[in-house]
């Protein structure tokens, strides 16, 4: 971090500022133009707000040099993280799909999924118990009996079960979910993702609707500051101009997240454009730029779904997406 000294600034002034800056814990050299003072900053400057220093007065301006997230960041973490779910690895060369209904609405529904995404290549079931809908009407999810029933389904498939958290409160209820997701809405939730770094089940964090991928990258950084280092990062589309799809889907986000951070990035074509017919060359796409896995919904019946039916694949488009996913993931790998 460099720091900016006004201008005729005394001396004296410079040497306190400098003294200040060093109980911080960052070591601090004086750089003397014939102009300005520079004092650069080195060492861990995570915890340093630049908005603060700029406020301080003889500060001119503050420049970062190195991004605010440590855990996250790959500069000190060069190598891929690989999470183990189950018997499942995600991250690290490898490619995981985890597939299943938009929401659990019945023992019959998920179980029939979770077998035919099993028998396709689904690694993980996916099924939403807790529901962010934006209508307070729409089906809220079937709660603790969802949680139930995804269990059963675990059971009878031997799947690792992913699912939504809503509220810290909830958590007591996830002890027999694999992988706890962090959906778009609460990717900013700050006090929940610090006490789900308390946990140590993986976290599938998923990119909020209009977030920088710093900003992505500084929610996965709460989580791990707080002692959880197993985060997932997942696109899934964002907020553009565009009216025609459900969402944008950022392929972009793919090569650069793997770049500024070691974290594995999955990506959910469903969410990101909302139409079933669509998804498999989104999919297919998404792992050509490097992705190291996919989150698809699938629903046994997806005129009938209670939610997300219009980007719901069939078992059967399930399973032909699937074929080519085998096909795309031996070439690339
Ligand atoms: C979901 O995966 O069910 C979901 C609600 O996704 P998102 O948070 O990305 O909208
Ligand atoms: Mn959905």
């Amino acid at each position: 971090m460099i720091v900016i000294v006004k201008k005729s600034t005394a001396p004296a002034a410079v040497e306190a500022l400098s003294n200040q800056l060093r109980t911080f814990g960052v070591d601090v050299h004086l750089s003397q133009g014939s102009v300005h003072t520079v004092l650069g900053l080195v060492g861990d400057t995570s915890k340093l707000d630049i908005d603060q220093l700029k406020t301080l007065e003889c500060v001119e301006d503050v420049k970062r040099i190195q991004e605010p997230f440590k855990n996250a960041n790959r500069k000190f973490h060069p190598l891929d993280t690989a999470i183990k779910v189950g018997k499942n690895i995600i991250g690290g060369g490898t490619v995981t799909v985890i597939a299943g209904p938009c929401s659990v609405e019945s023992e019959e529904q998920i179980i029939e999924v979770a077998q035919k995404v099993k028998a396709s290549g689904a690694k993980l079931l996916r099924g939403g118990a807790f529901k962010p809908r934006t209508s307070p009407y729409a089906f809220q999810g079937l709660r603790e009996e969802g949680l139930r029933l995804l269990s059963l389904a675990k059971k009878a498939t031997g799947l690792p079960i992913v699912t939504e958290i809503m509220d810290i409160a909830q958590l007591e209820l996830f002890a027999d979910v694999d992988v706890i997701q962090v959906g778009a809405r609460n990717m900013q939730n700050f006090e929940l993702l610090k006490q789900l770094g308390r946990t140590r089940q993986p976290i599938l964090l998923k990119r909020g609707l209009a977030n920088t991928y710093q900003e992505l990258l500084m929610s996965a950084e709460y989580i791990m500051a707080s002692g959880n280092e197993n985060v997932i990062l997942c696109e899934r589309g964002i907020r553009t101009f565009e009216t025609y799809t459900r969402n944008t889907l950022d392929v972009s986000a793919v090569p650069v997240l793997k770049k500024l951070s070691h974290l594995p990035v999955i990506v959910d074509p469903s969410h990101a454009i909302g139409v079933a017919e669509f998804i498999p060359p989104l999919a297919l796409a998404s792992l050509a730029a490097g992705a190291d896995g996919l989150m698809v919904e699938v629903h046994n019946n997806p005129a009938c779904a209670k939610c997300d039916g219009m980007q719901s694949l069939t078992p059967v488009q399930f399973d032909e997406l699937m074929k080519k996913v085998a096909k795309l993931s031996a070439a690339i790998i």
